[in-house]
């Protein structure tokens, strides 16, 4: 068997314990045995489910410092960062337990039937989301917790009723390691199927592909590089088979800058902005990459606050090595452009660590070159300074799908760019008025999505409530009798859920 080990993210150095390979041969066993525990995993009732998740956050917690210290030093992200993605982790499985118990997410609709309708009798109609089967999430190297072993990914999965197979990413196998224990000890201590999550680590991408090629496989959860998450969607709709795979892949989160905003406190969002795009060294999928404003002194006000703000920033540390090499090389593109300026960038003195950067084109050029519409991942933005507004317009219909769009403005700016910041609104998963694009809520109302090139289907989210729809598929009965539906769609509501019946959103029985 080979092994390997975490490598510290700020020096180089190897890390204790060594986690062994996955080889493909043992991809037949590993989906077999989830395809089994997904059947079985069909029997247990919600609340066992609930039970199950909440037993999560409990081992979870129990090793809370030495995941975090461990985490530290694999990512080379902050312990107050790590601690808040603790937080969000453990509040998600909470979340997801509730989700499960509540069973609104069942999305139960009723339509009874009328024997007297003509000319044709109406059928009696039946609807539910059942889960898809095994799903192959893959850790993401700038989430550790959050979008790793027990992430968004793996707990919407678990709470949809599907089995999951984690890939750990590479840079934080040790934490992920540390999580799946927790996860695995759960799942004993509260009945569950022996393979309802399973994990394992890879090196290079012949596991992974092997994983979305697998036949039993039955849909799969990605953030990641753009490169990385079309490979994989090409994998899975080449297979005999093809099944869904939900990428998240990146985005540039453009930020329309309007005059009066900047007029009065371009000090204030210069700052703020700053903060947003430096956070956790950029290494965020919403962080601002794009900034457009109207060229004005209003503007160059903002510029030299930001470039000042910038200066003050420390060094950081990136995830890994390939990551800061993949940002140098980004930048040093950009660089090597004459249409683009750079208004900050220093080197960094220590080894391993990154410095922000802002750069500077103008609205025409930024048009007709699309590599600066790609992302750069890390700590740098692109200021498109726009010569009027029709420039401006013709900008924003540059852009491609986002995550998120955010619109800086007073209540004049809105009214005079109304149609700037709605072009902007279709280009976008999330609008942001006034704030920054960092920060993403795990809620009800949240959709971390978008028009392609930032996920393969902007119909769904990878965070917040609705990540579950993505592992479920309607089926609708129709006219079966009573005694053989599932208990949820019976005439008496066993399970005391909200259903739609008839159009009305109801917990009564059917009568
Ligand atoms: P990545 O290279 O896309 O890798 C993510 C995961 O997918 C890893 O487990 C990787 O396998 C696997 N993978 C990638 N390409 C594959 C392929 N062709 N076939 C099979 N598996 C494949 O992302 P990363 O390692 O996190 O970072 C690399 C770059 O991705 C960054 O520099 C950044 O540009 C981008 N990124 C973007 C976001 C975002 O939210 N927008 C987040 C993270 C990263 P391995 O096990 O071999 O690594």
């Amino acid at each position: 068997m080979r092994f390997y080990q975490g490598v510290n993210a700020a020096t180089g150095e190897l890390l204790a314990g060594s986690f062994p390979i996955c080889e493909l041969d043992a991809l037949d066993e590993i989906l077999g045995r989830a395809k089994g525990a997904f059947e079985d995993y069909q029997t247990i009732e919600f609340s066992k489910k609930g039970l199950f998740l909440r037993q999560i956050r409990i081992n979870l917690l129990e090793i809370e410092t030495d995941l975090i210290d461990r985490a530290h030093l694999e990512t080379g992200l902050s312990k107050p960062r790590i601690k808040t993605e603790f937080d969000r982790t453990t509040n998600q499985l909470l979340l997801f337990a509730g989700i499960i118990e509540r069973g609104d997410w069942l999305e139960i609709s009723i339509d009874t039937e009328d024997n007297e309708r003509l000319p044709t009798p109406k059928p009696d109609l039946r609807k539910w989301y059942i889960p898809l089967g095994p799903v192959v999430v893959f850790g993401a190297s700038n989430f550790p917790l959050a979008y790793s072993a027990i992430g968004g990914d793996s707990v919407s999965a678990l709470a949809a009723g599907c089995s999951v197979i984690v890939k750990a990413h590479p840079s934080h196998p040790g934490t992920s390691e540390l999580v799946a224990e927790m996860v695995i000890k759960a799942g004993k201590m509260t009945g569950m199927p022996d393979a309802i999550f399973q994990h394992v680590h890879a090196q290079g991408f012949e596991l992974g592909a092997g994983l979305v090629e697998h036949p039993l496989t039955k849909a799969v959860g990605f953030t990641g590089s753009f490169s990385g998450g079309m490979a994989l969607q090409k994998l899975a709709n080449s297979r005999p088979v093809p099944i869904p795979v939900f990428a998240e892949m990146g985005s540039t989160n453009p930020v329309l800058l309007l005059p009066n905003a900047l007029k009065n406190k371009a000090a204030f969002w210069a700052k703020t902005l700053v903060a947003s795009l430096t956070a956790s060294a950029g290494q965020f999928c919403t962080n601002p990459g794009i900034m457009i404003g109207l060229k004005s002194d209003a503007l160059d006000v903002f510029v030299d606050k930001f470039k000042e703000t910038l200066s003050l920033e420390p060094e950081q540390v990136m995830l890994s090595s390939s990551i800061l090499q993949n940002f140098e090389a980004g930048r040093e593109t950009l660089a090597k452009l004459e249409e683009v300026e750079f208004v900050y960038c220093k080197t960094p003195e220590a080894h391993r660590h990154v410095s922000p950067s802002l750069a500077r084109v103008n609205g025409v050029d930024f048009i007709q070159n699309p590599l600066l519409h790609h992302e750069i991942f890390g700590p740098i933005s692109l200021l498109v300074e726009c010569a009027d507004t029709d420039e401006m317009l013709k900008v924003i219909n540059s852009l491609e799908g986002q995550l998120t769009g955010t619109v800086i403005g007073d209540a004049m700016d809105l009214e005079r760019f109304d149609v700037h910041y709605k072009t902007l609104i279709t280009k976008v998963g999330r609008m942001i008025f006034n704030g920054v694009p960092t920060g993403v809520e795990v809620v009800g109302s949240m959709h971390h999505g978008g028009p392609f090139p930032a996920t393969t289907n902007s119909y769904f989210t990878a965070v917040g409530t609705d990540a579950i729809r993505r592992f479920l598929r309607p089926v609708v009965y129709q006219n079966c009798p009573n005694d053989l539906l599932p208990l949820a769609l019976q005439n008496k509501n066993g399970l005391g859920i909200y259903r739609r019946i008839n159009g009305e959103l109801s917990k009564s029985d059917v009568v």
